[in-house]
């Protein structure tokens, strides 16, 4: 069954979708709008009934531990040389940081996959492995680095030093210059402390989480990078017009767009399998080149995880984001 599940992630971008349960601050909590079978979802907004097709659909209440389920072949990749890719898509309030970091209690999938990770690598005696963890915030074009120091980090307080570079090597690989890493062997507590003090969630841009793998067989070869984890907060997807923002806030959301729609481009150019690539069209698409897709085609793998709401009143921001799940899938 593992193996089946191997083979059944190869070579294809993956698209789920999680519905949102209500909370106790939707207004129209009576409204039960969208219903669920596990590879269709159907929206009924105003008597008329669309039909979505997913690789998975996690309704209301799906846990935490049901979404990391369906993650996690995805993330084996990772352990057998695969760059990976995750990412979070949706409107702001639909659940993408509750889907990626989660809460203590209830966490998500950025600590259990360094969980899990760990845990295989403590388990296999014929392969040493090492990691690093990165975490980097892209915010209005530029890219800071979240495990900085502060208050360097601080997105008020940026200076250009905190814009890092991003380069390509001649075989296609993509280094970020000057982010800071931790190195495995670490202890659990240590990187969700980490992460914590990096407080991704009081950041505005787009949140990336950067895992290495590193591996050797025997204890003569020296280690080597192996692959790449992306794990992607991919920051509201809203139209700006809709949502009456101003100011820094207009300009921000502005940024978020450009890149949504500059990664809707590359996935769409990757699914067609010939022609021109646009990843230079954003900072975003640029990191993740990778592991995306590449020279090296197949070799990676994408999942994107498309969140919406169950409320009628944001009827329209669902519909906007089920289309873009259509386009990328
Ligand atoms: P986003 O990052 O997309 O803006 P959040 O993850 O911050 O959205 O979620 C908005 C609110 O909804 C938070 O209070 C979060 O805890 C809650 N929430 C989102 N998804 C779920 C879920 N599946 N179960 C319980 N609460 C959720
Ligand atoms: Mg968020």
């Amino acid at each position: 069954e593992a193996l089946n599940k191997i083979l059944d992630v190869k070579g294809s971008t993956r698209v789920f979708c999680r519905v949102r349960p209500f909370l106790i601050a939707d207004k129209r909590r009576n409204h039960e709008v969208i219903c669920v079978r596990s590879e269709k979802l159907v929206v009924s907004f105003g008597g008329s009934k669309k039909e979505f097709g997913f690789d998975k659909v996690f309704p209301q209440n799906a846990s935490q531990e049901d979404v990391f389920m369906e993650v996690e072949p995805i993330l084996r990749s990772a352990l057998d040389g695969h760059n990976v890719c995750i990412m979070a898509y949706g409107q702001t309030g639909t659940g993408k940081t509750f889907t990626m970091e989660g809460t203590n209690n209830l966490p998500g999938i950025v600590p259990r996959t360094l969980k899990e990770l760990f845990d295989q690598a403590s388990t296999d005696s014929s392969n040493e492995f090492t990691f690093t963890l990165s975490m980097l915030e892209v915010y209005m074009g530029s890219v800071r680095d979240l495990l900085a120091p502060k208050p360097s980090n601080r997105i008020h307080h940026g200076s250009s030093k905190c814009n890092l570079n991003i380069q390509t090597d001649p075989n296609g690989c993509v280094e970020i210059e000057g982010s800071l890493m931790l190195v495995y062997p670490i202890s659990h507590k240590q990187v969700d402390g980490t992460i914590k003090e990096s407080e991704p969630d009081l950041h505005r841009g787009q949140i990336l989480t950067r895992i290495t793998v590193g591996r050797s067989g025997g204890s003569e070869e020296c280690m080597e990078e192996f692959s790449k984890l992306w794990l992607v907060d991919l920051g509201g997807s809203e139209r700006l017009l809709k949502t009456g923002a101003t100011g820094q806030t207009l300009d921000e959301g502005k940024a978020i767009n450009l890149s949504l729609s500059a990664l809707g481009d590359v996935i769409a150019a990757l699914k067609r399998k010939r022609g021109h690539v646009p990843y230079r069209n954003s900072k975003l698409t640029q990191i993740l080149r990778d592991s995306l897709g590449s020279a090296f085609g197949d070799d990676s793998k994408a999942l994107m995880l498309v969140h919406i709401s169950p409320c009628e009143e944001d009827s329209g921001e669902t519909t906007c984001s089920l289309n873009f799940a259509k386009r990328v899938r």
